[in-house]
């Protein structure tokens, strides 16, 4: 639907019906190449979110979704990838317009998107219990059953992707949910809302609120009718979402920050090493939760390897991501932008030395959009801020090692834990460091990769619990055990009891 400015308007999803917010205030979000808004979204607020509780909690409590067949729910949710495939230049291009992620990537999110709804539709029926040998005549065994209601919030990164991560164990294991997507980003979630309802998931299992996250994601965190509240964004967040969610006592999964170590010894390939290390830092613009943000050097290959390193990531093109040559589009918002160059003033004036990047591109085109080169720092010692901080943009810390204990110490010597990647040709030193190192995943002589298969999360403060994989389901199901007596004998309150004491 066309406003009167010609701006396409969202609403918001609530209980199958694409409705306004109770309000009726709308937002703007923006383009972050021209700053120009590409769409009006209803704003949801608390009166919101008590409807979108309200319709979560009927469609698990009476609905048939949580009762369905787990035939029947995977059906519907290979649906809803085919129809993401069947529309993915479509939703691509509405995701490069709303969070300036370059196409390629974009086309490669939906792609994602589909294989994990895909996955998790093959795993419908894989939330089995056990069987458990007791000491007497007594069966016991246990149920796997969803957890209820549930609220997810996610960032503006990875909009329609963390949206999927999200969904399809959620989905899958029989819950309901409100979905929360970032109000920078909130297009593609709410067009995933409308695909589930499309593919045959009923009324009010998927509800789509975008608006305020201190306002209506802290009203989800808390509220009573809510069982469980699954985060991805910052750490400085999630804390917030635990103190939310403590007094209503609700399961908590966290998917925080990062500061990952991206490591390369003298035995590696140098050429791949370089490629795949302007990989793991300047896709999307660095925003990403796994970005590789301090690229170890080995002292002894220092030098070879970041005249290599410069002159590539000197040539990496940096312009409108709608365009298929661009490598590198800008970042979301100008809020964030003076944010990521207030990080690197501050490392200039720690010391460290600015080998590359820094400021805004100067063309005036690029003026207008959220753009920063790709910005690389040497000699960063690990305890500086550009080190120790999440930057949350395409900036890199270079720090020279001497061997791999150092390294080890300075990989793990950080809040966060949770990506690295080893360039090693050297079997058991490549198997030593990924035991060594306290993160949730480790990629050897490869960038960073997360498909569905396998289990991703963070150590320490970056996270609770693990997304993706079979892990997942454990995050939407609860354990119910059930005992019955074979005994033949009457009970007996003063007599033996069969089992048990
Ligand atoms: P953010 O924490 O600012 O926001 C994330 C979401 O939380 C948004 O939907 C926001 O509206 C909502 N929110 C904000 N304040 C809230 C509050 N008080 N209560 C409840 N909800 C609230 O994060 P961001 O800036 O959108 O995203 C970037 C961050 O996300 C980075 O720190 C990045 O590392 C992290 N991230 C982590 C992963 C992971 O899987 N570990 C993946 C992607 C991004």
């Amino acid at each position: 639907m066309a406003t009167e400015t010609g701006i396409k308007s969202y609403q918001l999803l609530i209980n199958g019906q694409s409705v306004p917010a109770a309000s009726g205030a709308t937002f703007d979000t923006l383009s972050p190449t021209t700053n120009e808004p590409v769409g009006r979204i209803a704003k949801a607020g608390i009166e919101d979110v008590n409807r979108a509780v309200a319709a979560a909690r009927e469609a698990f409590d009476h609905g048939p979704w949580p009762k369905m067949t787990p035939a029947e729910r995977s059906k519907r949710m290979h649906k809803v990838a085919d129809l993401l495939r069947e529309r993915l230049e479509e939703i691509a291009r509405l995701e490069t317009l709303n969070c300036g992620k370059i196409i390629i990537e974009s086309r490669g999110d939906v792609n994602a998107s589909a294989n994990c709804f895909d996955y998790y539709a093959n795993l419908t029926g894989h939330s089995w219990g056990e069987t458990i040998p007791m000491n007497g005549p007594l069966f016991d065994y246990t149920l796997r059953q969803p957890v209820g209601v549930c609220a997810q919030i996610i960032p503006w990164n990875f909009p329609l992707l963390m949206a999927a991560w999200k969904l399809g164990p959620a989905l899958a294991t029989g819950n309901t949910i409100i979905l929360k997507p970032a109000s920078a980003t909130p297009i593609t979630a709410l067009l995933l809302g409308q695909l589930c309802l499309e593919a045959g998931i009923p009324e009010g299992v998927v509800n789509v609120l975008p608006g305020p996250g201190a306002e209506i994601g802290a009203a989800l965190a808390e509220h009573p009718g809510v069982d469980k509240v699954a985060f991805t964004g910052e750490t400085e967040t999630g804390r917030q979402i635990i103190r939310l969610s403590a007094g209503t006592i609700k399961k908590v999964s966290l998917e925080l920050g990062g500061k990952s170590p991206n490591i390369v010894f003298p035995d590696a390939d140098l050429e791949e090493a370089v490629n795949g290390s302007l990989f793991a830092i300047f896709t999307n613009a660095g925003q990403r939760c796994t970005a590789r943000t301090r690229l170890f050097l080995h002292e002894s290959i220092h030098d070879k390897f970041m005249a290599d390193f410069l002159a590539k990531a000197g040539k990496i093109r940096v312009g409108d991501p709608l365009e298929d040559a661009t490598q590198m589009g800008p970042v979301i918002s100008s809020r964030q932008c003076q944010r990521i160059l207030s990080f690197v003033e501050r490392a200039s004036g720690e010391g460290a030395d600015l080998r590359l990047g820094g400021k805004r591109p100067e063309s005036d085109v690029l003026k207008k959009g959220n753009f920063i080169e790709p910005t690389i720092f040497d000699q960063v010692k690990n305890d500086m801020t550009i080190a120790q901080e999440e930057v949350f943009g395409p900036v890199l810390s270079v720090i020279p090692f001497k061997d791999d204990g150092e390294v080890v110490e300075m990989a793990n010597n950080v809040i966060y834990g949770l990506a690295a990647t080893i360039w090693t040709n050297d079997l058991k030193r490549a198997h030593r460091l990924a035991a060594s190192i306290r993160a949730g995943n480790v990629s050897i002589n490869y960038p960073t990769v997360n498909p569905p298969e396998a289990p991703f999360g963070g150590f320490k403060q970056s996270g609770i619990g693990r997304e993706l994989s079979r892990h997942a389901l454990d995050l939407y199901t609860e354990i119910k055990n059930v005992v019955i007596n074979l005994n033949d004998q009457p009970f007996d309150w003063y007599g033996n009891w069969p089992v048990g004491r």
